[in-house]
């Protein structure tokens, strides 16, 4: 496929994936942007975009470097991604949401700052893995979060940022949209059963699903 194939075929895929989120009320108003990795650069959610209203055309287009080359300009957010895509070369699309339920565990005073969210299904440890670390709170905009983000993600395909909401990357644009779809269903299920005594998968479970699936 030749890269301006690749890129339109992208751009299509982003604006139906984003379009998808929205209609189920993964994100309202303008809240998340989605990021997917290029041969030469990367294509980002605008600034202040809806993911229901998104034109293919619109969409951001950054160099290597993360510099706007082309479309509106990106997501004040760009920095998450920018720190994901650094930290891991496996890396090929990055989703971050303000959903309800994972933004619920992320302003929990007692959640584990190393497990916020136990393993209940295997289906959470194959898309997110064995960690997800919980960052503590930056204001919008604070430089600090993009290093902070980096270090969680050398070993850790997602992170909650407290009082604020997931970002998960994936291979693709797809697997990253269905991890953080994953995340916030295992978000729901810790919430409901809070109150409850659950069962975890145990250490042995999650290395093996790890071992099987990974
Ligand atoms: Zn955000």
């Amino acid at each position: 496929m030749s890269s301006a194939t690749d890129e339109q075929a992208k751009r299509e895929l982003m604006v139906a994936l984003a379009a998808s989120l929205y209609a189920r009320g993964f994100s309202v108003g303008s809240a998340g942007n989605i990021s997917v990795r290029l041969d030469e650069g990367y294509l980002i959610t605008p600034t202040n975009s809806s993911f229901g209203r998104l034109q293919p055309a619109q969409i951001s287009r950054l160099d290597a470097r993360f510099v706007h080359v082309g479309g509106d300009k990106p997501s004040k957010e760009v920095f998450m991604h920018r720190a994901f895509y650094a930290a891991r070369p496996d890396c090929g699309a990055v989703v971050h949401l303000h959903s309800t339920m994972a933004t619920a565990v992320s302003c929990l005073a007692d959640s584990d700052h190393e497990q916020p969210i136990l393993p209940l299904t295997p289906y959470f440890v194959m898309r997110i893995g064995r960690k997800l670390p919980l960052l503590p709170y930056f204001r919008p905009g604070d430089p600090a979060m993009e290093p902070a983000i980096a270090a969680a993600a050398k070993d850790a395909r997602a992170v909650l940022l407290a009082n604020h909401g997931p970002v998960v990357c994936g291979r693709t644009l797809t697997d990253a949209v269905y991890a953080a779809e994953e995340l916030e269903e295992a978000a729901k299920l810790h919430l409901l059963l809070r109150a409850a005594r659950p069962r975890p998968l145990q250490a042995a479970e999650v290395a093996d699903l790890l071992a099987t699936f990974a």
